[in-house]
C-alpha cells in the first residue's frame, strides 16, 4: 500500500522541508520504500537540502506532460527517492499544480511512503499537495502565529476529508512565551505527535546539503523525528533519551548559558 502524506504548515520556515528530507531518512532505516516530492513548484528547496538540485528532468516538466514520473526520479545515496522541483524559474511557465493529484497515481504501488513537501502559504500550490494527499502531516514552530496559520490549514484539510495525522512542533525552545503542546493540541484541536527541539545542528546539516539523521544522528532533533518515523511506520519506539537535565543539573545549567 502507498501512503501519500503532505507535510503542510500554513506559515512558511517552520520546517517542512526539514522534516520532509529526514523522515525520507528515518523512513529508510526503517526499511521503507520512501519517495520524496518538492511540490513547492515557485520556490523549491528539498532538492537543495539533500545536494541535489542540477535535476533538468523535475516534476515541473511530469505535471506539464513531457516526460513521466519515473524519469524525474532520483535517487539519494541513502536510498531513498527524491522528485525534485525545478530551480529554474522559466520552468513555471505553462505548470498546473492541479495536475498533482492524477501525475501521483502513477506512483501508487510503487514505494510504501510518498512524503510531499508543500509550499507556504495556502495558495494554489500547497491546496494542491493538499488535495493530492490522503493524509496530513501539520508543522508549526511553538508561536502564535505559526499555530494560527496551521489552524487554518488544518481547517482546509478537514474541508478536504483528509485524514490528519497530527501537528509537529517544531523548534521547541521552552522558552516562557512559547505556547505549550497542551495550548497548541487545544487551538488545532489535533494532538501533538512529537516536539522537536531548536538545535543548531540543524543550520550545520542544511549547510552541508545532508540530511540531520546523516549528519548528526544523535543530536536532540533528530531523536525527535525519529520517534515520529516510528510513529507512521506504525511502530514502538524502543529508545529513551538519557535524562541529561535530571542526572547532571550543573551540566545542564551550564549548557542552557552557552546557547543563550
Ligand atoms: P520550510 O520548508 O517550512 O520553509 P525549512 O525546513 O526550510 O522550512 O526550515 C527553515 C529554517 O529553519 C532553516 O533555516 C532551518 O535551518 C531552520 N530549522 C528548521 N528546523 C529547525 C530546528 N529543529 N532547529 C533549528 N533550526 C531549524
Ligand atoms: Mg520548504
Amino acid at each position: 500500500m502507498t501512503r501519500i502524506i503532505a507535510v503542510t504548515s500554513g506559515k512558511g520556515g517552520v520546517g517542512k522541508t526539514t522534516l520532509t528530507s529526514n523522515l525520507g531518512y528515518a523512513l529508510t532505516e526503517l526499511g521503507h520504500d520512501v519517495t520524496l516530492m518538492d511540490t513547492n513548484l515557485t520556490t523549491p528547496n528539498l532538492g537543495m537540502h539533500l545536494g541535489m538540485y542540477m535535476t533538468s528532468k523535475n516534476l515541473h516538466k511530469v505535471l506539464k506532460g513531457k516526460i513521466k514520473m519515473r524519469d524525474a526520479t532520483y535517487i539519494h545515496p541513502f536510498g531513498f527517492k527524491v522528485i525534485p522541483s525545478s530551480i529554474n524559474l522559466e520552468d513555471l511557465t505553462g505548470v498546473d499544480p492541479a495536475n498533482l493529484k492524477t501525475s501521483l497515481l502513477s506512483l501508487v504501488g510503487q514505494t510504501d511512503f510518498v512524503i510531499l513537501d508543500s509550499a507556504a502559504g495556502l495558495g494554489r500550490e500547497s491546496l494542491s499537495s493538499i488535495n493530492a494527499a490522503d493524509e496530513i502531516l501539520i508543522i508549526t514552530n511553538p508561536d502564535l502565529p505559526s499555530v494560527v496559520d496551521a489552524l487554518r490549514a488544518t481547517q482546509i484539510a478537514r474541508g478536504q476529508n483528509k485524514k490528519i495525522l497530527g501537528v509537529v512542533i517544531n523548534r521547541k525552545t521552552n522558552k516562557s512565551h512559547e505556547l505549550n503542546a497542551k495550548e497548541i493540541e487545544n487551538v488545532l484541536s489535533i494532538p501533538v505527535l512529537v516536539e522537536i527541539p531548536e538545535d543548531k545542528t540543524v543550520h550545520q546539516s542544511i549547510a552541508a546539503k545532508k540530511p540531520l539523521l546523516e549528519y548528526e544522528p544523535n543530536s536532540p532533533a533528530a531523536f525527535e523525528i525519529r520517534r515520529l518515523a516510528y510513529y507512521l511506520a506504525g511502530r514502538d519506539f524502543p529508545f529513551e533519551r538519557t535524562q541529561i537535565k535530571q542526572r547532571f543539573p550543573f551540566l545542564s545549567r551550564l549548557i542552557d548559558w552557552m546557547l543563550k
